[in-house]
């Protein structure tokens, strides 16, 4: 890694592109290890150009351009990859790409962990991890793995959970060897110890620190062990993160646990979060998981858990989130006071509770095509004039059949609402959400 002194483009200078016009230079934005970013007009709009610095396109520059090329070409995986849409032609010994710009709203994971940026609840926290999954497992599936996610390549909007995944230009088809190996503390056990190169297993490796370090703000492998040691050696680097890593939470070996004072949000979360998501990150951070590649949760276990979590969240008009138990006695552990949940909504395979801010993706109701998994379904919401009136509103474009318990038939269209009402059921093109009382004992 090298970090550049001088800019290497003047503002002004045009830049011959491969597939459409020229990216005319107006700024220098910021400069990294690989290379710097400009904001240029790109045939009329304002979108960013990363340009490579010399040793920044790896050990076979030429390849390293033919695959950024090649992904111009396939397009994006998903709409969370800030991915490379065009590609210069070469200029002296180098070349860049243009890619979409970043919103100001956005704010990298590194933020968040510095405390520089927060998220307005858990609700986002869990959304945008549940869209990162989601934009993983299209990428492997389509064949690609990204090889280097850390925070500094994912920005995520703060109030809605929206994700954009930057520095596409590593991504490259599975077995394509980039040069790439990741970023310290983000890697898997086996590149660390150099047994392998990254791949989608050890994306999903990564993948799992960064839902940890999102939700309890700490590493999951830096407890005790590895912060009761006097600086870092690069022996207690390999030991902690490639040859012995362990758990903070491992179940059987607590000498890696976590420290009260230093890590406190894992003190304060890991036991309110429901067992279903504590089961995952210990699926994920187990000896198995973090030995045996294969042993590690697939994109899609992550999703139907950070789904059915995201609906398990309930915020008390304290301005606390409460991680849901027990759908019948749901108290505030912040204020004490019990939350109302007059009404619960039965999904195939679970319920969830019936109050505003809920979203029911189509993962909720099984596996299916990861194009449409995190499509939303259906929301709650309350009326903005009476808060006491809730309702589901139907986002999909299939009008809703509602069956009244007196089988009558309401058809429901797109952005048409179902009142709150014990015993309607309707019928999505996802399955059968059922509307059920929770005020009997
Ligand atoms: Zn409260």
């Amino acid at each position: 890694m090298v970090d550049y002194t001088e800019h290497f483009l003047e503002d002004g200078d045009v830049i011959e592109m491969n597939l459409m016009g020229t990216a005319k230079v107006k700024k220098y934005l910021a400069g990294g290890g690989q290379g710097q970013v400009y904001l240029v007009d790109y045939n009329g709009r304002d979108m960013a150009l990363k340009w490579y610095g010399p040793g920044g396109m790896g050990v076979n520059p030429q390849k390293f351009y033919d695959n950024i090329e090649h992904n111009v070409e396939k397009g994006a995986p998903s709409g969370e990859f800030l991915w490379p849409k065009d590609i210069s032609k070469w200029r002296n010994g180098t070349f860049g790409y243009v890619m979409e710009l970043i919103p100001p709203e956005y704010k990298e994971v590194s933020e968040y962990m510095l405390k520089k940026a927060t998220f307005s609840s858990f609700l986002p926290a869990v959304g945008a991890c549940l869209r990162i999954a989601n934009a993983f497992r299209i990428l492997h599936d389509k064949g690609y793995s990204y090889q280097d996610i850390n925070m500094g390549n994912f920005a995520i909007d703060p109030k809605r959970g929206r994700v954009l995944i930057c520095d596409c230009d590593n991504v490259a088809p599975v077995d394509t060897v980039t040069g790439v190996i990741g970023t310290p503390r983000f890697m898997a056990p086996e590149v660390v110890t150099g047994k392998t190169m990254p791949n989608s297993l050890t994306d999903r490796f990564s993948m799992a620190v960064l839902f940890f370090m999102l939700l309890f703000r700490t590493h999951p492998l830096e407890g005790k062990r590895y912060l009761s040691a006097r600086g870092m050696t690069a022996e207690l680097e390999m030991l902690s993160y490639g040859t012995d890593p362990l758990f903070v939470m491992d179940p059987d070996d607590s000498s890696n646990g976590p420290d009260r004072n230093l890590t406190p949000n894992i003190y304060c979360f890991w036991d309110p979060i429901p067992g279903y998501v504590r089961e995952i990150f210990l699926q994920a951070f187990s000896q198995k998981g973090l030995k045996m590649p294969n042993a590690r949760p697939s994109e899609n276990a992550w999703m139907q858990a950070l789904a059915r979590f995201r609906s398990d969240i309930v915020q008390c008009s304290c301005g606390n989130d409460i991680f849901l138990k027990d759908i019948k006695n749901c108290i505030c552990d912040g204020c004490g006071k019990k939350i109302p949940i007059p009404y619960v909504l039965s999904l195939d395979s679970y319920p969830i509770p019936g109050v505003p801010g809920r979203v029911i993706y189509r993962c909720q109701f099984g596996t299916g095509n990861p194009e449409t998994a995190i499509e939303p379904i259906a929301t709650v919401l309350s009326n903005t004039e009476d808060p006491t009136q809730v309702g589901i509103i139907n986002r999909e474009e299939k009008i809703w059949n509602v069956i009244t318990p007196s089988n009558k038939v309401v058809k429901i269209q797109k952005e048409g609402v179902v009142p709150m009402k014990a015993g309607l059921q309707i019928d999505t093109s996802a399955g059968t959400i059922r509307m059920e009382d929770n005020t009997a004992s």
